[in-house]
């Protein structure tokens, strides 16, 4: 057997995988925080298809959570041993969001809609189009009896949509992953699979309050005008932290980190009064190398300054705190790995990159396991119309198919 070959058995499942994922979309699976039932059905679905694709290995292990109908939440790892000693995991979730607006939908959202080139519903791209490229791609080297050079993990998890605490973060603390193992979460890429991600900027929203004292706007010596010290703060603040933390990383798209003044609130409804209250948001993203703390406590020293210089007090607290995980090794094995099975594939070399926001890699980056982030996407995740290229969840599949079989088949 050679790559070509894998490819092909792939692409004979073409309309399988099709079949599969329309399925697997008309059983909802929502979390309680959006009001829904849980993955249990879904989850029922594709342990029964991975037994009929022939897996001999499908583990269900089950998250107590008393808030859904069936009193857990599944999480399934299908297992197939290689011929080294090296795990490669390939993580998806199967719980997805509510559909959002239904009016904003061409179909109902829960029944998707096919047609020559695509496939659109509710959770289709997030993160359905992996879970069965990954799940076909593995199938592949069962049809043609190919043994993987990895031991193969394909885990689909629950509740990634709000928390990880009955999927990732259960499986964690059961043991199943390992300092050393390899991991693709495929939970975000770019059009055509042309970027892996391998670091993340560390998230802080900030909110600030400031407060003065209100009077006439007349009379301005009488009070505190806490919207004065409030931008002067902003100001203050974010030019003190981009000095102060000036970092360059190429990987990033914008390779800095950022600290913006964002969201203002509204201080009152009248031109003629000095307000005594003003409240606003930073949002920052910082590179990893830089620890969120250091970046507060800078931001302090000028909250400090602006309370001396106007008497006003100005209160800071996290909205959200997300630290980055330490990244992945642009040059680490899994990455070298995926990036020659993509080549294989789509005759182009993806690129690692960095992304500013968080993904569910994080966890896996912290156990000490090499983690690629990469997809073919059409980035309509959480959308109205959410669609996927079928097209693109074969090539996925190939790609899976060819990272698993790694040096037990022929480059042709
Ligand atoms: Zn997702």
């Amino acid at each position: 057997m050679d790559a070509a070959g894998l490819k092909q058995a792939v692409l004979k499942d073409r309309e399988r995988m099709v079949e599969s994922l329309c399925s697997m979309v008309r059983i909802k699976a929502i979390g309680p925080e959006s009001h829904g039932e849980g993955e249990a059905e879904r989850g029922k679905y594709l342990a029964a298809l991975s037994k009929q694709l022939g897996f001999k290995s499908v583990e269900v292990l089950e998250s107590a959570d008393p808030r859904v109908p069936a009193g857990k939440r599944p999480n399934i790892v299908i297992r197939v041993k290689g011929t080294s000693n090296r795990n490669l995991w390939v993580v998806t979730h199967m719980d997805t969001v509510p559909e959002g607006d239904v009016g904003a939908w061409k179909h109902p959202p829960f029944e998707p809609k096919v047609t020559k080139d695509k496939i659109s519903g509710r959770g289709v791209e997030d993160n359905g189009q992996e879970l069965i490229a990954s799940l076909f791609g593995l199938s592949a080297l069962l049809e043609t009896g190919v043994t993987p050079e990895c031991n193969i993990g394909l885990v689909f998890v629950s509740d990634e949509e709000h928390g990880n605490t009955h999927g990732i973060d259960f499986l964690i603390d059961k043991g199943i992953f390992k300092r050393g193992d390899m991991a693709v979460v495929p939970d975000h890429g770019l059009p055509g699979g042309t970027g892996i991600a391998v670091v993340e900027k560390s998230i802080a929203w900030i909110e600030v309050e400031v407060v003065g004292r209100q009077t006439h706007a007349s009379t301005p010596d009488k009070g505190v005008n806490a919207f004065e010290a409030a931008a002067r703060f902003a100001v203050a603040g974010v030019e003190s932290l981009r000095k102060k933390f000036p970092e360059v990383d190429p990987l990033f798209d914008n390779p800095r980190s950022t600290f913006e003044p964002t969201k203002c609130d509204s201080n009152g409804p009248n031109v003629n009064t000095v307000p005594g209250r003003q409240t606003f948001s930073f949002d920052f993203r910082v590179l990893p190398n830089y620890k969120l703390d250091d970046i507060m406590a800078e931001l302090r020293k000028a909250a400090d300054s602006v309370e001396k210089s106007t008497g006003a007090k100005v209160n800071i607290s996290w909205l959200q705190r997300a630290d980055a995980a330490p990244g992945t090794d642009p040059k680490s094995e899994i990455v070298l790995r995926l990036v020659s099975a993509v080549e294989i594939v789509r005759g182009t070399k993806p690129h690692p990159f960095g992304i500013g926001g968080g993904t569910c890699a994080a966890p896996f980056r912290r156990l000490g396991i090499e983690s690629a982030v990469w997809s073919s996407s059409t980035e309509t995740a959480h959308d109205a119309n959410e669609y996927i290229l079928i097209d693109d969840m074969v090539s996925d599949a190939q790609v899976y198919a060819l990272l698993f079989a790694g040096k037990n088949i022929g480059k042709s």
